[in-house]
């Protein structure tokens, strides 16, 4: 899958790839490591501790990161986005952070996070100008939170929400993974918390990705579906889409409630036309696609001495190999499931 074509990408103007779609977010995992142990996210030997780290070698360096981010911003990269792993786990994060958010021209830095340590961090991320953030939570009963993450953590989630609204982070983003008997009878409760608070509650399909792999075609749940079921609540108003959006659907249920809820189908109907997304793992892999395995390894540019002229020549080649788009749901036709590295390591 590699277009041998001149990139329509320049310095100045702003990176636009072969598909015309302008390039300007780019996804930072900053480790591989998780607080959590999701059961979508690592196989079961993982979730009973055998999970395989990155050693210190192979993890990019805050350093390393930050010069990924100066040359990335130079060229017209304007938005960054703080994952993993966990990215609040790693060591001296948040010195890291603040010298993220220092650098000139970056000024849309946000981070998702599972909230765990958001209680702990949240004021230090607002003053570092980290004020949106985006917080996975798949259910409002801790005994199902714990099964599911295998964490008994949804009070220290919930504080971290809390927290987040408290500090005026905007907006407050829930991240939900819809999954039939898993999490779907709580659909309409998700739903009916954006009448209440100021949140963005986030429907997201569940994607077969990750070595888990623990997808079936019956788990997954379409947002046709799962709009469906909402709308049985009241009216489903549309909003014209903010800055911050992204790839979601939005929609208000009823017109006087308090948030918002967004519909992201990365499987049912493909944003890809509208993607402008690049993804750095934390092992130093450039993707420009989620669920395409090309990557290029910028460990070697980062470490042999090269210049960042190098490291712009890399990122242009990324770009020139960002795909139209992924296939993903003619395969799972096909099928029945597919695997494209574990999501902690991507950066999800
Ligand atoms: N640890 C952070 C967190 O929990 O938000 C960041 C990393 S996590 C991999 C990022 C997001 O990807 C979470 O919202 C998670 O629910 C989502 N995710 C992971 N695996 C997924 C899958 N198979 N399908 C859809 N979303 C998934």
């Amino acid at each position: 899958m590699i277009h041998d074509k001149t990139p329509i990408a320049s310095a100045g103007t702003g990176l636009v790839d072969l598909f015309a779609r302008p390039i300007s977010y780019l996804r930072l995992s900053l480790t591989d490591r998780c607080n959590l142990r999701c059961r979508y996210c690592v196989t079961e030997e993982e979730s009973n501790g055998c999970l395989t780290k990155l050693t210190h070698d192979e993890l990019l360096s805050y350093e390393e990161l930050l010069r990924v981010v100066r040359v990335a911003v130079g060229m017209g990269i304007a938005k960054v986005r703080l994952t993993g792993g966990e990215p609040l786990v790693r060591r001296n994060v948040m010195q890291f952070i603040r010298d993220l958010t220092r650098i000139k021209g970056l000024d849309d830095v946000r981070i998702t996070t599972n909230g765990v340590l958001l209680e702990r961090y949240g004021r230090e991320l607002y003053e570092a100008g980290v004020t949106k953030v985006n917080i996975s939570l798949d259910s409002f009963k801790p005994e199902r939170v714990a099964a599911i993450t295998g964490v008994d953590c949804f009070g220290q989630v919930w504080r971290g929400v809390e927290t987040a609204l408290a500090l005026g982070f905007s907006p407050v983003k829930l991240n939900m993974v819809a999954m039939r008997h898993v999490n779907d009878d709580e659909l309409t409760d998700f739903a009916l918390l954006s009448r209440r608070l100021p949140v963005q509650v986030r429907f997201i399909e569940f994607m077969p990705i990750g070595e888990s792999s623990r997808w079936n075609a019956d788990t997954y749940i379409g947002t046709d579906e799962i709009m469906a079921r909402i709308a049985a609540l009241g009216e489903l108003i549309p909003m014209e889409k903010g800055r911050s959006d992204g790839p979601a659907k939005v929609y208000r249920l009823g017109a006087d409630a308090v948030g918002t809820l967004g519909f992201i189908s990365p499987i049912s109907h493909h944003f890809c036309s509208r993607c402008n997304r690049l993804r750095l793992t934390s092992s130093g892999g450039l993707r420009s696609c989620l669920l395409h395995d090309y990557e290029i390894d910028l460990r070697p540019v980062l470490r042999d001495g090269s210049d960042d002229e190098a490291l712009r020549q890399a990122l242009l080649a990324a770009i020139r190999n960002k795909p139209e788009g992924h296939h993903l749901d003619e395969r799972l036709r096909r099928s029945g499931s597919d695997c494209h590295g574990r999501m902690s390591r991507i950066g999800g």
